[in-house]
Parts: structure tokens; sequence; C-alpha cells
């Protein structure tokens, strides 16, 4: 497509309905979605694409949750990370609102942006190079194309988020929390180096030696203050195979004391666990643990199941490849779009609970939840070290442990006031925890007000607040936060 293409593409689609989207900041007047086509116009030649066609507009306002729709005026896919500069400049001078997308797996809005510019980071998508503990990769990569190429010289990322079809940047703007998480923390903490298009269009390198106050506010800072259009990841030698073992439980306490054992010892790579509905109603537990391995060194299953009290002859046991193991969720994502259910609304709840805690909240929970609160979606529950977590943004409660507890709710049927009813059990189920000390992880659907950010981000909000100003002084950044 040629640069002419590309600013035509920008003219047709707008809509002349005069709705205020900024404040030109060159002729001092606001900017209208009708005096849009005319600011348009002076967009600066770009090696992508900017969008405005219906079709391109509507797919930018929906997510994985789609609860929250809010329509852009145009949709950058991006050629190179000078258009990226380009274009917040130029939502500066306009004072338009702007947010990256990764790959809109969020589900309360998070990367939507009424009335402004998304930037579809999934065309910055190239592994620029893999050495033998790093790689350097564009920030629309998604985790399964990095972990492909990764495994060919025998490496992988230390930490792999259950799905590994979100983007790099997607991940990197949240945490990444995964079953290997007890041993190398969350993914920003397996991160290097980024490379950060800042709210004011300035492209800046940082890392923990470098800019290192640009590092600590992007990374897991909910794209407040810069666009992440490169990262290099840390890479660990990876096995060829996994060992899968599924351990059932009667009992919280017993099941979440088991859990605690093995991360403690870590004699698993990976621990995770789910509550799983009984038939006659209620729940048991399910604890999740896998031991990567190349043949021929393969895992001692007397020796990994020793000291564990889960009920006797419910273990299952499996071996897959290391590959196919992380990309255990691919089968069922596909029979979930087969049957529509994927595009259903998902007001998920993710929360990070108090070691103390977790036994009263979830027993609680447990005792009243049903399968229709949840649409037959997973509810995690495992635990994690806090001592691997390095980044101040990434805010989880006090302790050496702390519990995920995730509902993943989708709304079955899909209507509205179900969906409501399950926000409004969301934000009961956060307000109780958070009374307990807890945290939620932002990347949930609750109805969220500025103080639950304030208090979210103590002692840190107002270093939140200070960087925001510095890089993105205008406040044009990833307003689907709701922070700001
Ligand atoms: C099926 C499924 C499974 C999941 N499993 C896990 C899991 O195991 N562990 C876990 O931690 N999370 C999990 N998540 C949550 C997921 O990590 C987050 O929702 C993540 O943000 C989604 O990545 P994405 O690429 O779709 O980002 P998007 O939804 O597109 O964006 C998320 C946020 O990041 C911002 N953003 C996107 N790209 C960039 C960038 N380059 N620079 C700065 N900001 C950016 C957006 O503006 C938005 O605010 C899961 C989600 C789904 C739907």
């Amino acid at each position: 497509m040629n640069h002419n293409t590309s600013r035509r593409l920008v003219l047709q689609g707008l809509v002349a309905s005069a709705i205020a989207i900024g404040f030109d900041v060159s002729n001092s007047s606001w900017v209208t979605s009708a005096s849009a086509t005319s600011i348009f116009e002076r967009l600066p030649v770009l090696d992508g694409v900017v969008y405005t066609d219906n079709t391109t507009l509507a797919a930018a306002g929906v997510d994985f949750g789609n609860i929250v729709h809010r329509q852009p005026i145009a949709v950058l896919k991006p050629g190179s990370t000078n258009d990226i500069v380009q274009i917040i400049q130029f939502a500066r001078r306009h004072q338009i609102k702007v947010a990256a997308r990764g790959q809109g797996h969020s589900t309360y809005g998070q990367s939507q942006v009424e009335a402004g510019i998304v930037i579809d980071m999934s065309t910055l998508n190239k592994i620029h190079f893999v050495g033998t503990d790093r790689a350097v990769v564009d920030a629309g990569v998604v985790w399964s194309q990095l972990l492909q190429q990764t495994l060919q010289q025998g490496l992988t990322p230390p930490v792999l988020t259950d799905y590994i079809e979100l983007s790099i940047g997607g991940t990197l703007s949240v945490g990444g929390i995964g079953g290997a998480t007890h041993r190398y923390g969350v993914q920003v903490d397996n991160v290097l180096e980024i490379q950060v298009v800042t709210g004011i269009g300035q492209i800046e390198t940082c890392s923990q030696w470098q800019n290192r106050h640009l590092f600590t506010a992007v990374l897991a800072g909910l794209g407040q203050c810069g666009i992440i259009v490169k990262a290099t990841i840390k890479l660990i030698p990876a096995a060829t195979n996994t060992r899968v073992f599924q351990l059932y439980y009667d009992d919280l306490a017993t099941f979440t004391r088991d859990q605690r054992l093995l991360i403690d010892d870590e004699r698993f790579d990976y621990v995770e666990g789910q509550l799983i509905a009984r038939d006659a109603g209620g729940w048991r537990y399910l604890l999740e643990a896998a031991s990567f391995y190349s043949p021929p060194n393969i895992p001692n299953n007397n020796l990994l199941l020793s000291d564990l009290n889960y009920t006797r002859r419910t273990e299952q046991i499996e071996d897959k490849t290391y590959f196919d193991f992380l990309n255990r969720l691919a089968p069922t994502v596909a029979f979930l779009k087969s049957i529509g259910v994927w595009s259903f609304p998902h007001p998920w709840l993710n929360l990070f609970v108090p070691n103390s805690a977790v036994e009263t909240l979830v027993g609680e929970v447990a005792a009243s939840l049903t399968v229709a609160d949840t649409g037959q979606g997973p509810i995690l529950l495992y635990p994690v070290k806090t001592k691997h977590f390095q980044l101040p943004l990434f805010r989880v409660p006090k302790g050496k442990i702390v519990f995920l507890f995730a509902i993943l709710r989708t709304a079955v049927p899909p209507d509205n006031s179900l969906v409501a009813k399950m926000l409004d059990d969301n934000r009961k189920l956060f307000e109780q925890n958070r009374d307990l000390g807890g945290y939620q992880y932002p990347v949930s659907a609750i109805p969220l007000l500025r103080d639950d950010w304030r208090q979210h981000f103590r002692p840190f909000w107002r270093y939140l607040v200070n960087a925001k100003r510095y890089y993105d002084p205008d406040n044009l950044l990833t307003p689907g936060q709701r922070i700001f």
C-alpha cells in the first residue's frame, strides 16, 4: 500500500457527526469528528495504514470481554515504530486519546478508546533475534509465535500464561502470570530491556540499568506512560516433554496445604489449581502440576507425589510434548469458537488473595457459588511466591505467598441483566478481598472508581501520577483503564 492510499483511507470512513474528540492545540479550537477530516489530512506520511472504515472501527470497539464497546475514530496498523511516534505526536497536537491493542483479550474495554485512535500492534510482529539467553521481539508478537521459534534452539521464556495467543506488549502491560510463576515471577520479571514510545511521542530504551524510572513505570503499568514497541525477553533451556499430574481433593484446606508445599520445595516446574463443580452441587479441588523433562531423564512419579494428601486413586498422569502442554488451551478455545461461546460476554474476575485469608474467602465463595454464576467458566486457585516480583506496579498483597483466585465467568445466556449481575458480584468480591488486604489483578471486569486505583497502587500511586505527568503530560494514553 503506498502512502497516498494510506492517507486516502483515512478520509474515506470519517463520519460527519459533530462529536468533540479533542482539542486542536495549533488552532486553539475543539476537534469534532466532523472537523477531523481536515485534521487527518495533515497526517504525516506513514509506513503503515490508518483505517477509518466501519468494520475496522467496530472491531477495535470490542474485546474478549464483550461488555464494554467504545469505538475509535481511527485504527493505525503501524508499519514501523516511527508510525507510532508520528501518530502519538499527531494525537498530541490535536489532543486525541490513543491506546495500543495487542490481541484484544481484555475483558472490560482496557484497550479501547472512545473517539480516539487505536494502535493495532499485531502488525509489528517480528522476532528480531534469538540468542542463547534472550530474544528481541516486537511487542505485537504473540507468545506462541515466540515459543515456537525459541524451541527450535532448545530455549523457552521462563513463564508463560495459560493461553499463549496473547501479545507480548499486552501481557507486559499487566504482568503475565502462569504455573511457573512460583519459580520465576511474572513475565515482567523476565524482561531485560524494552523500547517504548512515550506519550510525548519519544522513543526511549530502558532497563533495570538504563532509564530505570521509565522501565518500572511501563512494565505492569497498564499502558499509562508509554507504548511498548520492542522487548528483550529472558530465555532459559527448554525441556522437550512434560509429565502432567492432575490430583483431586475433597477439601479446600488439604488442597491449599499441598499447593503451598509444592511451591515451597519446587519439585514441580508448574503448579496451578482449579475448583471443579461436583455433579451433586458444590466443588472439589484439582491440583495441576507438571514436571518438564527431556529423555532419558524421566520424572520419578513416586518421589513427585510423596507427602501429598490428594484423594487416593483420583490421580491422572499424562505425558505431552512441552509445546503441546503450553498450548493446551488451543483445542478448548477452538471448540468454544466453533459453538459461538467465545464471543459471549466474559465478566472475568482475577484477584490476588492474601495467604492467610484464602481458606476463609474461597471457602465462603465456594459455599454459595453455583455453575450458573460462572457459566461453566473455570475457577482458578493457586499460590505463587512473591519474592520474585520485582516491579512495583505489579500489585499483590503483603506476604511471602499470595493466591491467584480467578472466576472466569461467561454470561450464558449472553443477556445484559446477567452481565450486570456478574459485574455486581465481581465488585462485591473485589471489595471483600480488598478489605482482607487483597488486590485485583487488573485484567478483570470490575467497575472501579479513581479511589480504587489510588488504593490499588498505594504506596506507588504518587510514583505513577508523577510518571504519568512526565511521560504522558497530556493524559492521552490508554484511557480504557479508567485510571486517570
Ligand atoms: C483466554 C485468556 C487466557 C488468559 N490467561 C492469562 C494467564 O494465564 N495469565 C495472565 O497473566 N493473563 C491471562 N489472561 C489475561 C491477559 O494476560 C490480559 O488480558 C492481556 O492484557 C491480554 O493481552 P492482549 O495482547 O490481548 O492485550 P490487549 O487486551 O489488547 O491489551 C491489554 C492492555 O494492554 C495495553 N497494551 C496492549 N499492547 C500494549 C503495548 N504494546 N504497550 C503498552 N500497552 C499495551 C492495552 O492498551 C490494554 O490496556 C488471559 C486472557 C484470556 C482472554
